[in-house]
């Protein structure tokens, strides 16, 4: 659900590889990918979950998911409910496949599906291009602390098999429409400063995507603009979509580990990203108690 440039790229990149084996493989995404990464020319073998429906399948893999719940209706397409396979890098990972390999000290789920893909098939640009697109968006391009010489070996790899970020960045980092600005320039003006500026908080509620002719999936990359500003350890968005549901978006810069905030309210995640998602009927219901566990985080810190 809320797929990510890493779920996203490491399910497409895996369904490649398994059909380059020989297996007729499908990818499913169950949350509409949103249309940007739809230029990333590898993301065309994913499919929805209505589209696989009525399909049986005698070997199901889960990838860059903490629990069950993260794949949503995908559950439909696999009775038994339990995957054959997880492959994931959340530290809240509940292990709930038969076969689970969860490594956290990798900084994209893609480098693992490369880890294991490099040894078995030979790449094209597309599929190297997948890769790379997970690897990209997990490291936030490159640049978060989990990015060490074995995250740019690997995209070296793929460069060499002719993976382009530029195409990756440009889709990623640079499809803002003049009604997305709108819509950011409306929650900056719900930003709130605390604890001396390294709390930020803002929200999007339903009525300003409404208002700004947004979608949720716009959002994407909002919460980092929070975690931008000078000084700030720790930064949440609230989105209000749909009504009655208030999406958290947790990060963090260099020392607080927001995955126990979340972990705390149903969701899951990464030490620096994390998120949950609260049934409330006003956002200020998830606003308060959010907050107040993240002023305590950051407290506990010093
Ligand atoms: P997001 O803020 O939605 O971009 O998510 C940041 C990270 O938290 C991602 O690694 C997600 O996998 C994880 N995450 C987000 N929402 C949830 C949730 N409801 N449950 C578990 N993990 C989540
Ligand atoms: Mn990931």
């Amino acid at each position: 659900m809320r797929p990510d440039g890493d779920a996203i790229g490491s399910v497409a990149a895996l369904t490649l590889i398994l059909r380059k084996l020989g297996a007729q493989a499908e990818g499913c995404i169950p949350d509409p990918v949103p249309w940007f990464y739809r230029e990333v020319s590898g993301t065309r073998v994913l499919r929805t979950v209505e589209e696989l429906r009525g399909k049986e399948f005698d070997t199901v893999v889960v990838l860059d998911s903490s629990d069950l719940d993260r794949i949503g209706d995908a559950v439909e397409l696999f009775p038994a409910r339990t995957p054959d396979v997880v492959i994931d890098h959340h530290v809240t990972n509940s292990g709930f496949g038969l076969l689970n390999l969860c490594a956290p000290d990798y900084a994209a789920v893609a480098l693992i599906v490369h880890e294991i893909g490099k040894r078995l098939v030979e790449y094209d640009r597309e599929l190297a291009e997948l890769l790379l697109l997970g690897i990209a968006t997990d490291t936030g391009f490159f640049k978060y602390e989990s990015v060490d010489a074995q995250v740019f070996e690997a995209a070296a790899e793929l460069a060499r098999y002719g993976a382009r970020i530029q195409p990756i960045a440009s889709a990623v980092l640079e499809h803002r429409t003049p009604n997305t600005i709108r819509l950011l320039t409306e929650m900056f003006h719900t930003l709130h400063l605390e604890l001396g500026g390294k709390l930020a908080y803002a929200y999007v509620s339903a009525g300003m995507l409404r208002r700004t002719g947004c979608r949720e999936e716009d959002t994407e990359g909002f919460v980092g603009e929070l975690r931008a500003i000078h000084g700030v350890e720790v930064a949440i968005l609230f989105s209000e979509w749909p009504e009655g549901e208030v999406h958290v978006s947790l990060r963090s810069k260099s020392y607080a580990d927001v995955s126990r905030v979340a972990l705390r309210f149903g969701g899951g995640g990464h030490p620096r990203a994390a998120g949950c998602t609260l049934k409330v009927t006003r956002l200020e219901e998830a606003i308060y108690p959010v907050v107040a566990a993240a002023r305590g985080l950051l407290e506990e810190a010093g």
